[in-house]
């Protein structure tokens, strides 16, 4: 039985609250979730639900006044039977492609591309024609990246394909004769927008090749936007098949379904075997055995404004009833704060303000640290009462090699002329002082932070290095700092 939860439930109904929490803290637990999506998750993103005749449409009925073509019509199969309705279709894509480049991804779409890089993720899947996962970072079955030829048309690349594009991608487009596919590019866009369709330039070029040879001239196909219509088959079914297939066989642990009305009869085929897979997970070990399943593994999980019907009742464990994005980002946020461990890494990995500054108080490489503490011990001291005081460092430097680099801080003084007006200000300082009030705290290799020095030289030509090795003087102005015996 489905059990549903609203998802903006008063805080008083504790036990939803409870119900919600544990779904996120099983998405944190799961490692193999399948995701499929409907255009639900895309609708925050300015993305007009096309099946209902507002806006997009109109604008398409007023270049086509005498054409009544809505809703279904405009992606079934056989408007290609017409050249108005064809027209009206390349038209429609047109407008449609135009208002998703100018959208952005929605929180539900980093969501899924965040449970990929946690390695949660085995499989999206989803209904949508935007390519918006493809935005975030999520490869499409669309993308050259996947296919393993160079033509378009080549076989899939399972591992490659993160993202399942069930009904194509409108960012493509495909010839009607030789099914090659190619990006839709400006110039194809234009074209479509006026209604014609554009010559396929794969065809063209065997024609002319023929035509070269003084053969005949070849047909030349047309190219079509890359989405599929219904009463089509997928280009890809094949495919995407053993795609499926081969993820049932991985037995998901999680199965986490969103703005989708479950009522495409491909979809309701695929949701009802990914979720048999889950269910079984719960119950039998990878080694066929039965085991006492964890309260967080094997669940159907459903988020969608409006509820599923009655024949989803044993295939649905929990509806949650509000936006996908609000769900994911609860979800992110729950996790975060129950297992803040899995995202010690993503805080190097995610570059938002606050992780960004962790990041790099992280990675400040120890030369960079050196750099900073000699500094540190320029811009400590205190030239107004006369007095120089060097702070000692937090800790004294890890290495041979390091301490000799900050064995003397000035040995940088002609790297800037900044910094040699700081030394000669330093410098004339120090002629003041008299030798018994030069107590300068530093940090030595082999001492504690506090070791006090009281003889200073301003001429020390050459000094012997401990390691034995001759270093050069490299400034006007060396101080020479002896150890207080
Ligand atoms: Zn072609």
């Amino acid at each position: 039985m489905t059990i549903s939860l609203e998802l903006d439930a008063p805080v008083a109904e504790s036990s939803t609250r409870r119900a919600l929490t544990n779904i996120s803290l099983a998405v944190a637990k799961c490692k193999k979730i399948v995701v499929v999506t409907g255009a639900g998750i895309s609708c925050s993103c300015g993305i007009p639900d096309f099946r209902s005749s507002d806006g997009l449409y109109a604008l398409v009925k007023q270049q086509y006044p005498d054409v009544v073509m809505k809703g279904r019509d405009l992606f079934d199969a056989s408007l290609f039977r017409d050249k108005t309705s064809t027209s009206v279709f390349y038209t429609f894509v047109s407008q449609l492609k135009r208002c998703i480049d100018s959208a952005t991804p929605a929180p539900t779409h980093h969501f899924i591309k965040t449970l990929d890089t946690k390695q949660k993720l085995l499989r999206s899947y989803t209904q949508n024609i935007d390519g918006l996962e493809e935005r975030v970072g999520l490869c499409g079955s669309s993308c050259q990246e996947a296919k393993a030829g160079s033509k378009g048309k080549s076989k899939l690349k399972a591992k490659e394909v993160r993202n399942v594009q069930l009904h194509g991608d409108i960012h493509r487009v495909r010839c009607t004769l030789c099914s090659t596919n190619f990006p839709c590019t400006e110039d194809y866009l234009r074209m479509f927008n006026s209604g014609v369709a554009p010559d396929c330039p794969e065809c063209q070029l065997r024609s002319e090749a023929r035509v070269a040879r003084s053969a005949r001239p070849l047909r030349v196909g047309t190219l079509r936007p890359a989405i599929v219509l219904y009463d089509e088959a997928h280009p890809l079914g094949d495919d995407i098949g053993t795609i499926q297939t081969s993820d049932i066989a991985r037995r998901p642990d999680m199965l986490i379904i969103m703005g989708t009305s479950l009522k495409v009869h491909g979809l309701k085929r695929l949701v009802k075997d990914f979720a048999k897979a889950v269910h079984d997970s719960a119950v039998t070990s990878t080694t066929g055995t039965p085991k006492s399943a964890k309260s967080w593994q094997g669940k159907v999980i459903f988020v969608n404004k409006t509820p599923p019907g009655s024949e989803w009742a044993d295939i649905i464990d929990y509806h949650v009833a509000g936006e996908t994005d609000r769900w994911a980002e609860k979800v992110i946020e729950d996790w975060k704060k129950m297992r803040p461990s899995d995202w010690e890494v993503q805080q190097t990995l995610d570059t938002d303000g606050e992780f960004k500054a962790i990041k790099e108080h992280q990675l400040v490489t120890t030369k960079e640290k050196a750099k900073r503490r000699r500094k540190s011990l320029v811009e400590n001291i205190r030239l107004d009462d006369g007095a120089v005081h060097f702070k000692p460092p937090s800790s004294a430097p890890s290495s041979p090699t390091k301490r000799r680099q900050s064995a003397c801080h000035y040995s940088d003084v002609e790297s800037s002329p900044r910094k040699r007006r700081d030394v000669s200000r330093v410098a004339n300082c120090l002629d003041k002082l008299e030798m018994a009030d030069r107590r300068l705290l530093f940090v030595d290799a082999t001492n504690s932070a506090t070791i006090q020095f009281d003889e200073l030289s301003t001429e020390v030509p050459i000094k012997k290095r401990r390691s034995g090795s001759i270093a050069r003087p490299r400034a006007e102005v060396w101080v020479e700092i002896k150890k207080q015996q």
